[in-house]
């Protein structure tokens, strides 16, 4: 089952992509050579409504759901996949656990700043030990003084250096998956952001680590009630796995129509390097497995807004978008050979940045685990 798009999403999607071509795209190739984190963007994105897509319309928002943001993160992700990232991050990580476990005081003090992008949000899982395992994590809240003290840090936060509100995981509880909780908070005494984490790709993003010693959050900052930490992230993750997917299908969308006009206008031995079985069939492989990657994921976005179960559909989503991205850069950079090398291409760029999609919000080995639960049931946990 995959819808059609309604006239909204249409519209959101136009919108986007205009903004992307107009605004993101001629500065590009320079915000990444100078790993320059263009914030200014993310606040006009704002500004026309696009990083609130989510928040319900009394709380300032648009009141849609996760197809609008992965046709916004889509588009943007052709153009320049770190931002696309703030926006995964942003209107997804950080919103969605106010908007689904936060009470209406919550959402009412959190919600319409993040919709109208005058506070921008990011989500506070991960740690050095604990990635992929979050009951693994450290970090502690401790009960004091009618409230809690944070002590711990986080790593790999995106928008971390320049975030306004953290939805940050921590424990209250015993080992394990079930013994977490999730807060909202801000940056101050005992919170420090640290530097940005030099990485492969990914140069307009930004990516911190987080400490936190005896950092005071009151108890009305604690979303749901203690312990629910562990279903609050995984909620959010089995969303954002199809926002990513949808990243994935941008890039490698980028990447198979660089590679096409580039095969078009090459020549070689006499005519276009097009005229070559050996660069048509890639590029007909790339461009088959992105329309599956597509249906896949707005498949899932579509299960995700009636409300249906969407879990082992996201990941399959982002499982083989993933995948597809890292392989449609790679026959990217391949198709134009030298030039395809050259940082003066963003050939080189889209094979660093695809990368990145199989590896956050879950591993593709992560993945497998979801799907393989999902088809094998109980079986499959040994
Ligand atoms: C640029 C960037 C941005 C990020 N943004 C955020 C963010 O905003 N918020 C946040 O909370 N986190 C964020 N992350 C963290 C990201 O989600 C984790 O890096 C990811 O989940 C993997 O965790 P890990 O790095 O600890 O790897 P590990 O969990 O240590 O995994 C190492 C390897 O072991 C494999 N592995 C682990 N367990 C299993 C298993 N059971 N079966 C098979 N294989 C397994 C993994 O697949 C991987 O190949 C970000 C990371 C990066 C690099």
């Amino acid at each position: 089952m995959v819808p059609e798009l309604t006239e909204t999403e249409r519209d959101v999607q136009s919108l986007a992509r205009e903004f992307a071509a107009s605004e993101i795209a001629p500065h590009a190739a320079d915000w990444n050579r100078n790993t320059h984190v263009p914030v200014d963007v993310l606040r006009r994105l704002g500004g026309l409504g696009l990083l609130g897509l989510g928040v319900p319309e009394e709380h300032g928002g648009a009141g849609l759901g996760v197809t609008s943001l992965a046709l916004v993160v889509e588009e943007i992700a052709r153009v320049d996949v770190g931002v696309s990232a703030a926006v995964a991050a942003h209107g997804g990580l950080a919103i969605s656990p106010i908007r689904d476990s936060g009470g209406a005081r919550q959402r009412e003090r959190w919600l319409p700043g993040l919709a109208s992008g005058e506070r921008l949000g990011a989500y506070a899982l991960s740690e050095s030990d604990a990635g992929s395992d979050p009951g693994a994590m450290r970090t502690t809240a401790a009960a004091a003084d009618g409230g809690y003290r944070l002590d711990g840090a986080k790593l790999w936060i995106t928008n971390g250096g320049f975030a306004d509100l953290f939805v940050v995981f921590a424990r209250t509880g015993d080992r394990g998956p079930h013994g977490l909780s999730a807060f909202v908070t801000e940056p101050g005494d005992g919170f420090g952001v640290g530097r940005e984490i030099p990485k492969m790709g990914l140069h307009t993003s930004s990516t911190v680590e987080l400490s936190f010693a005896g950092h005071a959050v009151e108890a009305d900052r604690l979303l749901g009630r203690e312990g629910d930490g562990f279903q609050i992230a995984m909620r959010t993750l089995d969303a954002g796995r199809i926002v990513v997917a949808a990243q994935a299908c941008g890039l490698a969308a980028a990447a198979l129509a660089l590679a096409a006009d580039y095969a078009r206008e090459r020549s070689a031995f006499g005519g276009p390097i097009a005229r070559f079985q050996g660069i048509q069939f890639p590029l007909a492989e790339i461009a088959a497995r992105l329309d599956g990657a597509r249906l896949l994921t707005y498949r899932a976005a579509a299960l995700a807004d009636r409300g249906r179960p969407h879990g082992p559909n996201g990941a399959k989503a982002k499982l083989l978008a993933s995948r597809l991205a890292v392989d449609a850069a790679d026959a990217c950079v391949q198709t134009l050979g030298g030039f395809g090398y050259s940082s003066e291409f963003p050939a080189e760029r889209f094979y660093r940045d695809a990368k990145i999609t199989e590896i956050y919000e879950g591993t593709s080995e992560i993945q497998r685990l979801v799907i393989a639960r999902d088809l094998l049931g109980d079986a499959a946990r040994g």
